[in-house]
């Protein structure tokens, strides 16, 4: 390969010409079962045919226009948006990152209404929110700041999952928000106590922050609702979409409701493509689909499936310090790193993940069936048995 292109990946040696569901495969007609979906973006599958529909339609009436102007399948894609979360209104972006920094610019804004001139907004340890400059000062992790300092001010860090901590901060009048993502992903699929979520809105309403909460990874079914405080009878003042949000066509969304939904007024904020007739008609596609294939009930059951025959397969395995989830966001971690398990899953046409060094990753497309489910199950277990009883602690 030639060196073109800059080395801020590390990429394994395959590469895919086309896909279809679960299944992707390479130059030399070799398939693999996708049990990462693009790190959860393609949660139809590949090339959904309703998706690739909506795409090709879009691409021969209208591909972008401006902000200009009025968009009709944004106001459709933000009216969806809305019922479906509990939210009031959308502000469209390409990306996680971007959705992020709309949230935190109108955290912002807010505190700046209320008149705190140095707001802070409180974030967790092993979070991830981006890499621009203001969401990976907000990510918790030490290798995705190094080397870009200084740090975007504005953010204090907090133990996850710990609502005492959070408490504490009551009696500082600098704070204008919570940070959060419901279950860190890129953290290692950390899923915090059942009620967290809960008792950090209580925590926001007694303190007038804003919850925010970045459902990049988490939303759009993956974890069995439509989004993940949906487990919960909460809703947060921000959510932040993108990743399945458009099935591989790049959006980003910021949702807002209260005091969050009003503040950016005209000129405040802004994105050349955020919103274009294509990624939204795409988006609007997704939501359609995943409403009219029952994939959020789909995902409920496969999501316990996965869950109950790991289990049964890794019982008693002395290395296998835990397998949990929820819907189809699933990790098993490991007592050692097991960054090697993807190479050995590839190698047998299985693409996987290894996060937070110890987590083996599973984001299957939301409409994987029983008997694809197995294959991972099998594939997976044997690799993990292998690699635990042949690898030092
Ligand atoms: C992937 C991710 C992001 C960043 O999204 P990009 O589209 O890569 O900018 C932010 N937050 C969470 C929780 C993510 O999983």
């Amino acid at each position: 390969m030639s060196n073109t292109l800059m080395s801020n990946y590390g990429r394994l040696a395959v590469q895919f010409s086309h896909g279809h569901g679960v299944w992707l495969w390479d130059a030399h007609q070799q398939r693999y079962l996708d049990a990462l979906s693009g790190i959860a973006v393609c949660s139809l599958g590949h090339c959904h045919p309703k998706v690739t529909a909506a795409i090709c339609e879009q691409a021969q009436r209208l591909v972008h226009t401006s902000n200009v102007y009025g968009i009709e399948r944004q106001q459709a894609l933000a009216d969806k948006l809305v019922a479906l979360s509990g939210m009031e209104n959308v502000f469209f972006a390409n990306s996680g990152a971007e959705a992020n920094e709309a949230a935190i610019k109108i955290a912002r804004k807010v505190a700046h209404q209320r008149g705190i001139d140095n707001p802070q907004i409180l974030v967790a340890t092993g979070s991830f929110h981006g890499r621009t400059m203001a969401t990976l000062s907000a990510t918790g992790n030490p290798k995705v700041q190094m080397g870009f300092e200084p740090l975007v001010q504005g953010f204090i860090r907090m133990p996850y999952d710990n609502v005492a901590a959070l408490a504490e901060q009551a009696k500082n009048p600098d704070v204008i928000a919570v940070l959060l993502e419901p279950i860190q992903g890129e953290g290692g699929v950390r899923l915090p106590a059942p009620d967290y979520l809960t008792q950090v809105r209580v925590l926001c309403d007694k303190n007038h922050w804003l919850m925010m909460l970045d459902e990049i990874q988490t939303g759009i079914g993956r974890t069995g609702q439509w989004f993940a405080y949906q487990h919960q009878a909460i809703l947060p003042d921000v959510l932040t979409l993108a990743k399945a949000l458009g099935n591989g066509v790049p959006i980003g969304a910021c949702l807002a409701r209260g005091d969050a939904a009003q503040i950016l007024q005209a000129g405040s904020h802004g994105s050349t493509f955020g919103g274009n007739p294509l990624a939204c008609h795409a988006a609007l596609a997704v939501l359609n689909t995943i409403e009219d294939e029952g994939l959020i009930s789909h995902t409920q059951q496969m999501g316990a499936y996965f869950i109950q025959r790991f289990q049964q397969q890794l019982a008693g395995i002395a290395g296998v310090i835990a397998v949990r989830g929820q819907g189809l966001l699933l990790g098993i971690e490991l007592n050692r790193p097991c960054a090697p398990l993807v190479q050995q899953a590839l190698a047998q046409h299985l693409l996987i993940n290894v996060t937070a060094d110890k987590v083996v990753r599973l984001l299957p497309p939301l409409i994987i069936d029983e008997a694809q489910a197995n294959q991972v199950i099998d594939i997976v277990s044997d690799l993990i048995k292998n690699f635990l009883a042949n690898s030092g602690e």
